[in-house]
C-alpha cells in the first residue's frame, strides 16, 4: 500500500495503527459474504453442508485480498472529512 496518494498527496495512514480498526470492517464484510454464499449454496442450490463449508473456505481465500483493500478504503471513508460528497474517480483510490 502506498504511503500517500500520488495525485493529491493524501496521507493514507493518519497515525500508527490507524488501520487496526479496518480489521472489524473486514470481519463484517467476510461475515456478509459467508452468510450470502451459504444461503445461496445450501438453501437455493441445494448443495450438501460439506460442499458449502469447503465453498466458504475457497471463497475466504479468493476474496481475502479484495476484503483487505476494501476494508481499508471503507475505514478511511469513515474517518476522513472530504470537501465534497462527490466520489473520487476509480483510479484515484
Ligand atoms: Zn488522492
Amino acid at each position: 500500500m502506498y504511503e500517500r496518494c500520488n495525485k493529491c498527496n493524501f496521507k493514507f495512514e493518519r497515525e500508527p495503527g490507524f488501520f487496526f480498526g479496518a480489521m472489524f470492517v473486514s470481519y463484517a464484510l467476510t461475515a456478509a459474504e459467508f452468510i450470502t454464499f451459504s444461503i445461496i449454496s445450501y438453501f437455493i442450490l441445494g448443495m450438501s453442508l460439506t460442499t458449502t463449508f469447503f465453498g466458504v473456505v475457497v471463497l475466504a481465500i479468493l476474496l481475502s485480498t479484495i476484503n483487505f483493500r476494501l476494508s481499508r478504503i471503507i475505514w478511511m471513508y469513515i474517518f476522513t472529512k472530504t470537501k465534497s460528497t462527490k466520489l473520487p474517480a476509480s483510479g484515484e483510490i
